[in-house]
């Protein structure tokens, strides 16, 4: 090994909401495989976790300020709300800009096995800019959870959004791509589809996947489905051009009928035709509406990304913000916060 691989930095990036039942029992597991990293050589000893404490209401963000003043090892922000998973991960990411070699997004709750960590840092070594952390099976989910996440990778993969399957969002990502990820300024993220289109080598890393140590997933089956919609509308136009295929075939049909309309007012047995007429109405409408609907979408986030809103915004740290550029750049200074 040499000593350029020794001095990696690494930061693990671990969203938190509500986890205060979940930490106590996982930050042991993150320092012990950190630990074992650092020992190994494999990165150097100014590697951090950071949690992300995404608004939580219980006593998460104490426990992370308590851990951060135990061990240097660990680190915390806190978002000044809850934004969600992806923002409080991004907003993790954003931070590790140009401090880090490598960062590693993992969830906090043990559900994604720790010690996968080693293999993707040698996957890193091997010339891997992106290391996607797959699950192997998914046993361990309840029959709901595992076929609902199923619909989920089909629906995203049919609908033309790129991910990798089984993939959520543990992933080795070096700061090469993070430097170049940081110009994706979309504000409808989604994290697992934006990888795979900023490029770079990539590789997968196979794990198996725990139950939740405690507490309760915030993933149930609504806000997945709004992820898999976000995840289609934010990456792909593939829904509008099925619109386009059915309103083409709509209009074919509509103008058959309308010569059959002619035809039959022609033979003179048109008051017959009524039920027909309001078939046709009705399907129409019907098709329209649907059509405006998922176009609303669109338009709808089209809206949001021009209002440009700052994707995150950290409150507070429990080390000394050095770097206050990035702070600047991404317009998440606290007093524009304060004048809302
Ligand atoms: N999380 C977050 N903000 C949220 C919801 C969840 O930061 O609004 C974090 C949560 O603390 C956990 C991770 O995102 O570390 C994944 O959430 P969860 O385990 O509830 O989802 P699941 O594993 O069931 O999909
Ligand atoms: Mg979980």
């Amino acid at each position: 090994m040499t000593v350029k691989e020794k001095n990696v930095i690494l930061w693990v990036i671990v969203p938190c909401y509500n986890e205060e039942k979940v930490l106590p029992e996982t930050y042991g597991l993150f320092l012990d495989e950190l630990t074992l990293l650092i020992s190994k050589g494999k990165v150097s000893d100014e590697s951090r976790i950071l949690f992300v404490n995404d608004g939580s209401s219980d006593e998460t963000w104490e426990i992370i300020k308590r851990l951060s003043a135990q061990d240097k090892h660990f680190i915390g922000i806190s978002q000044s709300r809850n934004r969600g998973h992806q923002n409080a991960v991004l907003a993790g990411l954003m931070e590790a800009v140009d401090r880090t070699d490598i960062t590693i997004s993992i969830d906090c709750d043990g559900q994604d096995d720790i010690s996968a960590m080693e293999e993707m840092v040698d996957k890193y070594y091997e010339g891997n800019e992106i290391v996607y952390g797959v699950r192997n099976k998914r046993e361990t989910d309840s029959f709901f959870k595992r076929n609902t996440a199923r619909f989920f990778y089909w629906f995203l993969n049919k609908m033309g959004a790129e991910v990798v399957y089984d993939h959520a969002d543990y992933r080795l990502v070096s700061n090469r791509v993070l430097k170049e990820f940081e110009n994706y300024k979309e504000v409808n993220l989604f994290l697992r589809g934006l990888f795979p289109l900023v490029g770079f080598n990539s590789t997968k890393v196979y794990y198996d996947r725990n139950e939740r140590i405690a507490g309760e997933s915030h993933y149930p089956l609504k806000k997945m489905m709004g992820l898999a919609f976000d995840g289609v509308t934010s990456l792909s136009v593939k829904p509008i051009q099925m619109i386009t295929g059915i309103g083409a075939i709509v209009s074919l049909a509509g103008f058959i009928g309308i010569i059959w309309v002619i035809i039959s007012s022609i033979a003179g047995t048109v008051v017959s035709g009524w039920p027909s007429t309001m078939c046709i109405v009705l399907f129409l409408g019907g098709v329209q509406l649907l059509s405006i609907g998922i176009i609303g979408q669109y338009v709808g986030k089209i809206y949001l990304e021009t209002k440009q809103r700052p994707r995150y915004i950290i409150s507070e740290r429990t080390y000394e913000n050095k770097g206050s550029s990035r702070t600047d750049k991404s317009g998440c200074n606290e007093k524009a916060d304060n004048k809302e």
